[in-house]
């Protein structure tokens, strides 16, 4: 996709926003008499996981990200170790998100905590682009207490390098023309997408920094890495072209998923459940594809191997997991031959559009607060998904549309423990 926002001939202009030791900051803004204190965001403050996220106290003891808890106990005894909350930082992150969107449309959520933002043209409406990332950095202090790093340079690889700079609360900016001081001293592995392998290979070429990566002939990278080896040449020479992307533009006709059974079944709830899992599996590609839909199709093979599929059409579009598992669950519920075990179940959506033209047709009926609301929600849960995993959040609202649920089952529990 186009950057949405440019004035002819105007240079680009990136920021690069990394939230600073995000996990644990929310946790000490929320948690007042945290501040201060070495705070240690992990899975399971009792188990055998790693570190999500250490406040800066907690790394003036050596504790870092993916560290065992066992060694971070060891490193800092008198640390608070927490269970992580993700769907409030979730909720946050989407706050966040409002935030930047009023400077520019063009922002390009990266990661729970890192966002890109395109703010060429930007200039007459909110100053040039160090005075947007420094109103961005005050209106994050204030409104939700939390400081970031922000880079800011001609491209995102550029920002992304630049907001890691000065860490934490930091704002830094690489110009082109800085790309030979800042840049090339670096050792390659500290440039962005340059992994430990890659840098291994590098090393036994014999190249170690980004200046002697920039001097090698492209070429030659080439001939080494394929693709990757333009790659290489381009981030060490400070080039990349990729745009900053609200919204990866693909269609497909369907989206569905559907499992195998790990023993046949004719347990009524535990195909249902089945059904929950599949179909907010199906609305997340949908909202991660931009993509609504108006058909529901059920799909169950049978021990035998026959196979029935039923499908029902919706009174309207949707991209929401609710509403593929209400349509789902009818139409298992009157095609279901009770006796009958079940070896395969699987739910599609087609019927596709895009969720943009639906937004603007919804506008018109409902008002766009519920489907906004809805949207920001179901995309902070998604968020969630995408860094820790399938089953990491399930809104277990959506259990209760089933029947006959067994009180203390944990299906979909929230597995991050919130406590209330
Ligand atoms: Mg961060």
């Amino acid at each position: 996709m186009r950057r949405q926002v440019s004035c002819a001939g105007s240079e680009t202009t990136i920021i690069h926003i990394d939230m600073d030791a995000f996990f644990a900051a929310v946790e000490q803004w929320a948690h007042p008499e945290l501040r201060g204190k070495p705070v240690i965001v992990c899975g399971d403050p009792d188990g055998r996981g790693v570190v999500s996220t250490a406040s800066y106290e907690a790394r003036a003891f050596g504790v870092r990200s993916a560290m065992p808890v066992k060694e971070a106990r060891r490193l800092c005894p008198q640390g608070v170790f927490l269970s992580s909350h993700l769907s409030d930082y979730a909720a946050i992150s989407e706050r966040l998100l409002e935030v930047y969107r009023r400077y520019t449309p063009v922002v390009e959520p990266f990661s729970i905590d890192e966002a890109f933002l395109d703010v060429t043209g930007c200039e007459r409406l909110h100053g040039d682009a160090v005075a947007i990332a420094r109103s961005i950095k005050e209106e994050v202090r204030r409104h939700l207490g939390l400081t970031c790093s922000v880079g800011v340079a001609p491209n995102k690889f550029l920002a992304k390098m630049a907001s890691d700079m000065h860490k934490p609360d930091g704002l830094t900016v690489i110009q082109a023309e800085d790309v030979p001081r800042v840049i090339w001293p670096l050792p390659v592995g500290k440039l962005y997408g340059v992994g430990e392998k890659t840098a291994g290979a590098l090393a036994s070429m014999g190249i170690t920094t980004a200046k002697a990566l920039a001097e090698v002939p492209v070429e030659m990278l080439t001939a080494r890495f394929g693709v990757m080896g333009r790659v290489l040449h381009d981030v060490a020479n400070g080039i990349d072209s990729s745009p900053v992307d609200p919204g990866v533009w693909e269609r497909p006709k369907s989206v569905g998923r559907e499992t195998t059974l790990a023993e046949d079944s004719a347990d009524e709830e535990a195909l249902v459940r089945h059904l929950l899992s599949l179909s907010e599996q199906v609305a997340r590609r949908l909202r991660k594809h931009d993509l609504v839909a108006r058909t529901v199709t059920l799909k169950l093979r049978y021990s035998d191997f026959t196979t029935l599929t039923r499908s029902h059409t919706l009174d309207d579009f949707t991209c929401y997991d609710e509403d593929l598992y209400r349509a789902a669950v009818e139409l298992f519920r009157s095609n279901w031959t009770r006796s009958r075990k079940v070896r395969l179940i699987g739910v599609t959506a087609s019927t596709l559009a895009p969720s943009h033209d639906y937004t603007c047709q919804l506008a018109l009926f409902e008002g766009p607060l519920s489907h906004e609301r809805r949207r920001s929600l179901a995309s902070a849960l998604d968020r969630v998904r995408d860094r820790f995993g399938e089953g990491a959040v399930t809104r277990a609202s959506l259990i209760d549309i089933a029947p006959r649920r067994r009180p203390g089952d944990g299906y979909g529990r929230d597995k991050s423990r919130k406590g209330g």
